[in-house]
Order: C-alpha cells, then sequence, then structure tokens
C-alpha cells in the first residue's frame, strides 16, 4: 500500500494526551495498531479528515491507554535498557551507574554510587533484567511504603486508616487511589524521582482520602500539609517524563 505522507498528532483526551503518528494511505477505512512498545499508529483514507481521525482516535482513547498500560505493565522503568556495565539508570533523582559482575550468587547490590547486577551468565539479557526488575520492585515497595507511612502520621487525626500501597506502571499518571478501599497507586516511575516528588504524590492520594476531587477544599488541605507541593510537582514534571 503506497503511503502518502506521515505525521506525528498529539491529542489531549480525558484518559491522558495520546500521541500518535498518523499514516494517510490509499485504504478504505480509518485503522488503529498499537505496538508492543506502546506506539500508537492511526492509518486513514486520503479523503479523510483530520477532525474525523482525531475523533476517531478520542473514541478510542480508553482501549488505547489500556493496551499501552498493559504493553508496559511487564516493563518497568526503561524498557530499552540493556543491562551493560557502564550503561546510566536514575534512581531517586540521582544518575547512577549499572556494573554487572560475574559472580557464583546472583543478586543486585546497591552502594549509592553503583547498582551492580550479580550474575553467573553476564551474557544472559533476561537473567540480568529479572534480577534488575525485581530488585527495583523490592526497592519501590520499601522507598514507598516508607514515605507512605511517614506521612500517613500526619492524616491520623483525621482518621485516614493507613492505606496498602500497590504499584504499577502507568503511562498517564503518578498515583490514584481508592479511598474507601484504603488504596494507593503509585506508578513504578516514581522510583526514578527525587524524594520529595514521591512525598508531594502521597500528599495528593492522602489528601484524597478525606477530599475525593479536586476541590477547592483537596487544594487547601494540600496546602496546608506540604505549602510547597507547587514546586514539587513542577520538579517532577520537569525530571520525569510520563
Ligand atoms: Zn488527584
Amino acid at each position: 500500500m503506497k503511503e502518502v505522507s506521515t505525521e506525528t498528532r498529539k491529542l489531549c483526551t480525558e484518559h491522558g494526551e495520546i500521541v500518535f503518528t498518523l499514516e494517510i494511505k490509499d485504504i478504505k477505512n480509518i485503522n488503529l495498531r498499537i505496538r508492543h512498545n506502546g506506539e500508537v499508529y492511526v492509518s486513514a483514507p486520503i479523503n479523510a479528515s483530520k477532525d474525523t481521525i482525531d475523533s476517531f482516535v478520542m473514541r478510542k482513547s480508553k482501549y488505547i491507554r489500556n493496551a499501552i498500560d498493559s504493553f508496559r505493565q511487564n516493563d518497568i522503568s526503561k524498557y530499552d535498557m540493556q543491562y551493560i556495565s557502564g550503561e546510566n539508570v536514575t534512581f531517586l533523582g540521582k544518575n547512577i551507574r549499572i556494573k554487572v559482575k560475574k559472580d557464583t550468587e546472583e543478586y543486585v547490590s546497591y552502594d549509592g554510587i553503583f547498582i551492580c547486577i550479580h550474575v553467573k551468565r553476564p551474557d544472559y539479557y533476561n537473567c540480568k533484567k529479572n534480577l534488575f526488575n525485581n530488585w527495583l520492585n523490592e526497592q519501590c515497595d520499601k522507598i514507598f511504603s516508607e514515605i507512605i507511612k511517614d506521612i500517613h502520621e500526619r492524616f491520623a487525626h483525621y482518621n485516614v486508616p493507613m492505606p496498602e500501597l500497590r504499584l504499577r506502571n502507568m503511562t498517564s499518571r503518578w498515583g490514584s487511589c481508592l479511598p474507601n478501599k484504603g488504596i494507593i497507586t503509585l506508578n513504578k516511575r516514581l522510583i526514578e524521582a527525587p524524594k520529595n516528588c514521591i512525598e508531594y504524590v502521597v500528599y495528593h492520594e492522602l489528601c484524597h482520602f478525606i477530599h475525593p476531587n479536586h476541590s477547592k477544599q483537596f487544594y487547601s488541605l494540600l496546602q496546608i500539609m506540604l505549602p510547597d507541593w507547587k514546586n514539587h510537582k513542577q520538579i517532577l514534571e520537569n525530571s520525569l517524563l510520563l
């Protein structure tokens, strides 16, 4: 099929921003394709208007967002990591160097400078990937839980129960919560952010346990709890892209 033109389009939908590659071709219908790396492709007939194409994507936005999320679900953080010595990863706002070491035991260690992947066969990509991702999951669980525990103390007198932490890879938000079930879900990618940014997200979600919507009262509570929240939000948005 001859391609007539290709362009990248960006749409703000109720399920977050969707970036897609639009291919205009000599075809009859609008088609949607989502690759396993989360890239979205839309092909459309030559005579289709941009409005028609955009509203097609709008209608499918929930489906697209879920598909991207589930493709990325299996891969933590950097889905194009190589797991080789000298590679850099962002961890708690710092650039950390990866080291791969041949060892008789398999584990990951971190000394504040290097994240060292100890592995029997340094050439086995999947082995290193699993070790690293399991370690990163443990770090998310440990560090996020500590932050929640500390911040929760300030909400205890509002009768907010200690929330249960869930971890997910999400592409459209940093956190979400189900106040009536006592659950806070945090995006695993937050482990890349400075600690005060993670704290900001936890403050935001805990304020929802008292005010479920983004009402005036919600923001005044957040302001009392974390007067500097706008600054932290800005740092988060500047340092990490969702
Ligand atoms: Zn919110």
